[in-house]
């Protein structure tokens, strides 16, 4: 149906022969106007079912992996998988109705009874509840360890290991983990290695070309990036990402995402490396400042020169996020004081938004565990961090907000 001279011919095989580059395939790549009315923007395909002119069709169809039912198959959804899946240099692509879902259909397709789950110590809040309440109640044993030392993995290994989980960077603190080190070790045991990246998207960071097997992301984010939609991707080896199609996803946890949010997050994505950019930019900036304010104890921003994983960060991403952690000097209390003073940027958890968000993973816990006692701080993190995830706002005055909230406090 492609007119000789049609996008998708151009995004996919361009006449001079090389590889189009990451912004022009993240706005075209997959999608050929004259194969839809020649509409310029990607249809939304509101439906549950699929209807079939004979039970041959039907015959053909099911033995393709079962493209009869929505929950299993939209074409939106599946422009926004394939694409994803070429950005993030991978076979195939699933996606999925929120982070959790990925974190969800992920582990409970993969991992049995008796395996046992590597992950680094400081995770996503709710990954580390998955960790401590959800897969121990179906006998997978979860094994924290500090991945900051990738030979800490060996001593934990054992003949029932499966696969080592993280993120890098990691969430709250911004940090980052060694992938091509861990995947060598992981993968000398013949443990899958499994890397949530949410907090850098593949416009900065690409695990699967470190040694990744599969790269999570929540592509309620970053990806998405205006903060007003639900998602998350699973990205690797065909082989791996069918078998969480056809478990995972179609009967264990049944999280669809609705194709209206799966156009709203192909919508983000044909501008996420442009606003990575500056997120970096602003990130860096703000870094920057904070590292030289008397009030401030500590940093975490791995673009820093200063950082003590900076080299790391600089082999596996080409450039920093907007997220990043830093104490003040007056711990706790100072750290609820100039949230309260702050008159731009919003106190709200989530991150990867055009708007400057900033959280204090401490007060949440606090709060939690008025109702349920046994509520934590992730390993690694202190009462201290403040979580700035930094968004597009005019640089100067994110940082004349800031600035203003430090000396009053
Ligand atoms: N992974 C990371 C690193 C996250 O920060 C989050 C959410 O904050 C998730 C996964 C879960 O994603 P979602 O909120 O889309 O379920």
């Amino acid at each position: 149906m492609s007119a000789p001279n049609s996008v998708q011919k151009v995004a996919t095989a361009p006449s001079h022969g090389s590889e189009l580059g990451f912004a022009t395939r993240a706005i075209h790549y997959a999608y050929d106007p004259a194969d839809h009315h020649r509409a310029v923007s990607h249809p939304v395909y509101f439906t549950s079912t699929y209807g079939f002119e004979s039970m041959a069709d039907v015959d053909a169809a099911a033995a393709l992996g079962g493209k009869l039912y929505a929950r299993e198959h939209n074409p939106t959804t599946e422009l926004l998988e394939t694409r994803l899946a070429n950005l993030e240099g991978a076979e195939a692509g699933l996606v999925l109705a929120s982070g959790m879902a990925a974190v969800g259909a992920l582990t409970l397709s993969l991992l049995s009874q008796g395996d046992e789950l590597i992950v680094h110590r400081t995770l996503y809040s709710n990954t580390t509840a998955m960790s401590e309440q959800g897969l121990p109640r179906f006998g997978v044993k979860v094994v924290p360890v500090d991945l900051g030392a990738p030979v800490n993995l060996d001593a934990v290994i054992t003949p029932h290991s499966r696969a080592v989980y993280f993120e890098t960077p990691i969430n709250p603190t911004g940090d980052v983990l060694d992938i091509a080190a861990i995947a060598a070790r992981a993968h000398r045991a013949g443990l899958l290695v499994l890397v949530d990246g949410t907090f850098a998207s593949p416009a900065l960071q690409r695990p699967l070309e470190h040694g990744a097997d599969i790269v999570l992301h929540s592509l309620t984010k970053y990806i998405s990036g205006h903060g007003d939609v639900l998602g998350g991707a699973l990205l690797g080896r065909s082989e791996l990402i069918d078998r969480i199609h056809n478990q995972g996803l179609r009967f264990i946890t049944g999280a669809a995402p609705s194709p209206m949010a799966s156009s709203l997050i192909l919508r983000g994505l044909k501008t996420l490396p442009l606003r990575m950019e500056r997120h970096g930019s602003n990130a860096l900036a703000i870094a920057r400042m904070l590292d030289e304010h008397p009030a401030v104890a500590w940093v975490n921003y791995p673009f820093l020169a200063s950082h003590p994983r900076h080299a790391i960060a600089k082999r596996q991403m080409s450039g920093g996020s907007g997220m990043m952690s830093f104490g003040l000097r007056g711990g706790f209390d100072a750290a609820r004081r100039m949230m309260d003073k702050l008159e731009l940027m919003t106190i709200a958890v989530s991150l990867g938004d055009v708007e400057t968000l900033v959280s204090h993973p401490a007060s949440i816990v606090r709060a939690r565990q008025t109702v349920r006692p046994e509520a934590h701080l992730q390993g690694g993190v202190g009462e201290d961090l403040v979580r700035l995830s930094v968004g597009l706002e005019d640089e100067a005055d994110l940082l004349a907000d800031l600035r203003q909230a430090l000396n009053r406090l």
